[in-house]
């Protein structure tokens, strides 16, 4: 069985065979979310950038579980300070591991939290699930590398933020789509928070105006692998 997961905002789980790997998995704090690590096996937490809205549970559920935790090396040193098991990478990175891969790109935003002043670059990540690429773009503003990555990873599955204020808003979203070349594009980082309120609907006919396919997912749907 190979599953992606929306757990709300910008936290995913995929689950591949024996294998559970979470994204940005911020749980507690939002209370959209419905799920229960205890209940999953988890191998392994990506995460993309130290704002709490991203690293969000990181932390005790590696202390939990003993998965460790992938991000950029200073906020990687951060989480080993507090306990957690973690692996530092950097932009350009890639790691393989029994379900595949997690490669770090650039994203174009900040990376810090209250207790983190500097946690190294925000990232975004390119997942290789048996040849299934699933791109998370993390928290960004547009950028060119969005060209690049395309022409060279041409992810099937694009994540998207669409929220504006913190990052690209819908019409920028569906520019980066385009320039992605992803197949299916799923949008994130909205509506959870007053100021990135969105009518998701308003892009999934952009994205589908420019012959794409887009994949809103509520609250613990999914798309198989
Ligand atoms: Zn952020």
């Amino acid at each position: 069985m190979r599953k992606l997961t929306y757990i709300g905002h910008s936290a995913f789980f995929i689950e591949k065979d024996w294998d559970g790997i979470l994204i940005d998995p911020f749980i507690s704090g939002n209370p959209k979310a419905d799920f229960d690590f205890k209940k999953k096996r988890i191998s392994h937490i990506i995460v993309t950038h130290a704002h709490l809205d991203h690293l969000g549970d990181a932390i005790a559920i590696s202390k939990h579980t003993g998965a460790a935790i992938i991000a950029m090396v200073e906020l990687a040193n951060y989480c080993m300070e507090k306990g957690a098991k973690a692996i530092g990478v950097n932009i350009g990175g890639c790691l393989e591991f029994t379900w595949g891969s997690v490669r770090f790109l650039p994203a174009l935003h900040s990376s810090s939290n209250p207790d983190l002043p500097y946690g190294g670059l925000a990232a975004s990540v390119l997942l290789d699930i048996d040849g299934t690429t699933v791109y998370h773009a993390g928290d960004t503003g547009l950028m060119s590398e969005f060209s690049l990555i395309g022409e060279l990873y041409n992810p099937y599955y694009a994540l998207l933020p669409i929220g504006g204020y913190y990052t690209m808003d819908i019409k920028e979203a569906a520019m980066a789509a385009k320039m992605l070349f992803a197949m299916e594009i799923i949008p994130m980082h909205y509506n959870t928070f007053h100021n990135i309120k969105v009518n998701v609907d308003d892009f999934v006919n952009l994205i589908e105006s420019q012959g794409q396919k887009c994949v809103p997912l509520e609250i613990n749907g999914y798309v198989e692998l």
